[in-house]
């Protein structure tokens, strides 16, 4: 066999050595761990009005640090960013019923966290180009129960937050941007998050940074700044307390970040623009190997904006590739390209929305009268969400590994080895 013929079809693999996993935790988180675990106060929230209802010192150390390195006015730490997003749904003041629109290519938190508050996600479709909300179907999908727009930074690149803010504006709507996948991207030199009502990021594991689980919640707004510590902490208890007179949403959880986690997150914060950074040279270096290749569209990061790389995504053109997306896969796999993945979860078609069974067995909130309207969750609602994910689009999974400059390399000589012999997939 030739050193030419596609692994897929017996030939040589061009990548035969597993990818490094990407690891950004090292002595410091460890010695700032260690650290707190020698004083024995793992978490100091208290969940009544007390001076511990806003956390032991190394979570309001990792708050400050926070608004400083984001350029925020407020940030409150989460155990996760879904709690985030719970948090901030709750604290922009939904009432059951109203309607909130979100993207279909998110992780599925973004909606649920709408769902949770007992008000109606309503999927608005994406734009090509950065595979965020596209503020044209988000105009469209307004109605007179509309009361915010759930925006997420997909992928690294930051969702067109002006066109947002500017519809918001006209309707009077809230913002709210789970930016769980672009910390550290920016926006006309603002860091993406802060720009909306209120934003945030994920610290889980397969993040930029991460704390093991956790989250950090961004806003500019005092009042929100307020309702998010108190529904991070028990809130229906610390009213009374705290003489906080607008009871709506005013019910708490625990949704507290621990010491441990956040002494480490104050070092992974150090350490986020140095990553960014990486990811950064990492995926140009790809994209200038890739270039060229015809029927390929690597990222595209528009004017003003950078992009953090959680995913590289990539666009096919099947038609004039004259070879379905599966079978480029499947070579490409063969070929050791591993974490590369066929489409993104479009939400709307998940089964919760498909049957509208959430909470109970009834149908509850679609089938009760909150619900002002019957909001469709039909394929066919995002129609260019759901061709990308059904035809066209691919990407890799960049996030996961730690890759060098021969890695890299490697990938493009698998990519240009696929292409050259695309004919030879045409089944
Ligand atoms: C990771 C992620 C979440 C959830 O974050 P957790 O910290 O795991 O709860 C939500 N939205 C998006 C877009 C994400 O990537």
């Amino acid at each position: 066999m030739s050193t030419e013929t596609l692994a897929l079809h017996g030939g040589p693999k061009t990548i035969t050595r597993p990818f490094k996993r990407y690891n950004p935790i090292g002595k410091e988180e460890v010695d700032a761990a260690k650290a707190v675990v020698e004083t024995g106060v793992l978490s100091k929230f208290l969940g009544c009005w007390d001076p511990d209802f806003y956390g032991g010192p190394k979570v309001q150390e990792f708050e400050r640090a926070c608004e400083k390195a984001f350029g925020v006015k407020h940030v409150v730490t989460v155990n996760s960013w879904t709690s985030g997003l719970i948090s901030a749904v709750g604290a922009i003041g939904i009432e059951p019923g109203d309607e909130v629109i979100v993207t279909p290519w998110t992780m599925s938190a973004s909606a649920t966290a709408i769902l949770h508050w007992n008000a109606i996600p309503v999927f608005a479709d994406i734009e090509l180009e950065t595979f965020n909300l596209d503020p044209k179907s988000v105009e469209a999908n307004i109605t007179p129960y509309t009361k915010a727009i759930m925006a997420v930074d997909i992928f690294g690149h930051s969702c067109d937050i002006d066109a947002l803010m500017e519809i918001a504006r006209r309707y009077n709507l809230k913002v709210i941007t789970d930016t769980a996948q672009s910390p550290g991207a920016l926006y006309k030199a603002q860091v993406t998050g802060t720009l909306a009502h209120v934003g945030g990021y994920s610290l889980n594991y397969h993040k930029h940074i991460h704390t093991g689980e956790g989250g950090i919640l961004v806003t500019n707004d005092d009042e929100i700044f307020e309702r998010l510590q108190l529904i991070r902490n028990h809130a229906e208890a610390v009213v009374a307390g705290k003489g906080v007179s607008n009871l709506s949403n005013m019910v708490g959880y625990n949704f507290r970040l621990g010491e441990i986690e956040a002494a480490i997150g104050l070092e992974q914060l150090n350490k986020l623009n140095g990553l960014v950074k990486d990811r950064q040279r990492t995926a140009e270096r790809l994209t200038e190997g890739l270039k060229g290749l015809p029927g390929l569209r690597t990222p595209i990061v528009k004017p003003d904006c950078t992009h953090a790389y959680y995913v590289y995504p990539m666009i096919l053109d099947v038609d004039s590739l004259g070879v379905p997306r599966d079978r480029i896969y499947s070579a490409l796999d063969a070929e050791g390209v591993t974490g590369l993945v066929m489409g993104c979860a479009n939400i709307h078609l998940l089964p919760m929305y498909q049957q509208k069974i959430a909470y109970g067995s009834s149908g509850f909130p679609w089938s009760s009268d909150i619900c002002h309207r019957d909001v469709s969750y039909a394929k066919g609602i995002c129609p260019v969400a759901e061709e990308l994910h059904d035809k066209t689009f691919l990407d890799f999974g960049i996030c996961a590994y730690h890759l060098d400059d021969d890695d890299v390399d490697l990938i493009v000589s698998a990519f240009r080895k696929v292409w050259r012999n695309m004919k030879t997939l045409v089944s």
